[in-house]
């Protein structure tokens, strides 16, 4: 039985059967035959879907961020705009999938050769809680785009937003098999990746479930991309704009309560302005609303689960009894934790070498852009940083130093439809989103007339 628990007051919300052995072979079934003609549908067909999708989820978006609330303690506004940003990736792709896909033409000897990309198959995406609905529709929307299917193996504690997502693409019109949830715990993931008729997998998640189902992949030889955990970097120079870093960065850390791979973890500062922007950086994280997650002007809720405050909580105990300093919060009430900023934080501890997935920033201090790099590589993840400058020319010289999959000059690094995204070293590989993304799952094909 799977149990969709409300982490803000412990109550259950609903419980679902695990699919047995026939009814995934039944969806695996359907899925395979779906795809045979999915996969000749026009792009324009599956154009007119993709905006009835749009439209479906713009049109309900108050029930289906509802139940994210309910489900992992988003608050309710930040739930809405989830949906939203849905909505805006189902009309990217239902705009570009042609363009980006369309036979790309190489001039060679022959009287004509080019690459044109067709569907895989059948994709099965294993995804994580902590944005239920975007993180799917981010693979979902390329994909069946390029006439690809998708079945969905989503975390244990969002099946009803996870049911949600079949129920929207049903409610928009789309063929039934095109895209279908999976009810099942992780332990069935193995067999359906080396089902012959699941072709690839996406999985964004942590790193040992990344892992173990990459394995499993690559033992299959089938294809997968991998979104894993992120500890992305806050750099703020001497010369930022310390009003307009402050505000970024306390985004950057604490929207979502915290709860991102791509959120801000490690704030390092230069030693010149770090008292100033502490004392402004403190003061506008004690005026986050905590609260109710269904309440509006809730900007911080709980975090999804309580054994995830608990470990939360664990890794700056751990960091203050190495020597780390809290300056603010710290304290946890069963799912909620009180939005934290850690001081002296060095690279072996923990708050600065794992992840932290909720509400607590660490802060670490460098003399110069040598040590801010060398810090900011340091982490085993490799998802973004973020750096605040207003000089471009000094920005753009650094920009080749990091390792990282994506590098945001006066931005928190944030995902969006027309930009590639992924991450280096533990964080995975392969690229979601923009023309990169909707080409992961598609199959290459030379052509060549002589
Ligand atoms: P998780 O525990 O890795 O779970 C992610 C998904 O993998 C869930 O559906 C989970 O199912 C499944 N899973 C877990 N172990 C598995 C295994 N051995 N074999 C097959 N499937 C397995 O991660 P989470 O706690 O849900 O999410 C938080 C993590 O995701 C963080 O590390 C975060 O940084 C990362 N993340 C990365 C990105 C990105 O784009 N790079 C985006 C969001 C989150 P069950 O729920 O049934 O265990």
């Amino acid at each position: 039985m799977i149990i969709s628990k409300n982490p803000y007051n412990g109550e259950e919300i609903e419980k679902f059967e695990e699919y047995t052995k026939e009814q995934i072979d039944k969806a695996l079934d359907t899925a395979n035959s779906t795809f045979k003609t999915w996969s000749k549908t026009p792009f324009e067909e599956r154009s007119k879907l993709m905006k009835a999708a749009a439209e479906e989820l713009k049109d309900n978006k108050e029930e289906y961020a509802r139940d994210i609330s309910l489900e992992m303690g988003k608050p309710i506004k930040q739930s809405i705009a989830e949906i939203e940003k849905c909505a805006w990736v189902c009309e990217y792709y239902a705009e570009n999938a042609e363009k980006h896909l369309a036979d790309e033409q190489i001039e060679t000897e022959a009287a004509n050769s080019y690459v044109s990309y067709e569907p895989l198959g059948v994709v099965l995406a294993v995804m994580p809680w902590n944005f239920p609905f975007w993180q799917v529709f981010r693979f979902a929307a390329p994909a069946l785009m390029a006439g690809n299917i998708g079945v969905l193996k989503h975390a244990s504690n969002v099946m009803r937003s996870a049911n949600n997502i079949q129920k929207v693409f049903e409610r928009a019109g789309f063929p039934k098999g095109c895209f279908q949830n999976l009810v099942i715990g992780s332990k069935k993931v193995e067999d359906i990746i080396k089902d012959k008729r699941v072709k690839a997998v996406t999985l964004t998640g942590s790193k040992p479930a990344g892992s173990a189902v990459a394995a499993v992949a690559g033992k299959k030889i089938k294809k997968s991309v991998l979104e894993l955990g992120g500890s992305n970097a806050l750099v703020v120079f001497e010369d930022a704009n310390l009003e307009e870093a402050v505000k970024t960065c306390v985004q950057a850390r604490y929207q979502n309560t915290g709860q991102s791979c791509i959120a801000g973890k490690r704030l390092l500062l230069h030693k010149n302005i770090k008292d100033n922007f502490l004392k402004q950086f403190i003061e506008e994280v004690k005026s986050l609303k905590s609260g109710d997650p269904l309440d509006e002007e809730t900007y911080i809720g709980v975090l999804a689960r309580e054994d995830l405050a608990e470990d939360l909580e664990d890794q700056v105990k751990r960091s203050v009894e190495q020597g780390a300093e809290i300056l603010l919060g710290g304290k946890r009430d069963k799912a909620y934790y009180e939005p934290t900023v850690v001081d002296n934080v060095t690279k072996d501890m923990p708050v600065f070498k794992e992840e932290t997935f909720g509400p607590a920033i660490s802060v670490t201090t460098f003399e110069d852009e040598k040590e801010a790099v060398e810090l900011v590589n340091s982490s085993s993840f490799g998802l973004g940083v973020s750096i605040f400058t207003e000089n471009f020319d000094f920005a753009k010289k650094l920009v080749p130093q990091f390792d990282d999959g994506a590098v945001f000059i006066n931005e928190l690094v944030k995902s969006d439809p027309r930009l590639p995204f992924g991450g280096t070293k533990e964080s995975g590989y392969g690229r979601e989103l923009s023309e990169h993304g909707i080409r992961e799952f598609v199959n290459r094909k030379t052509v060549y007339f002589n």
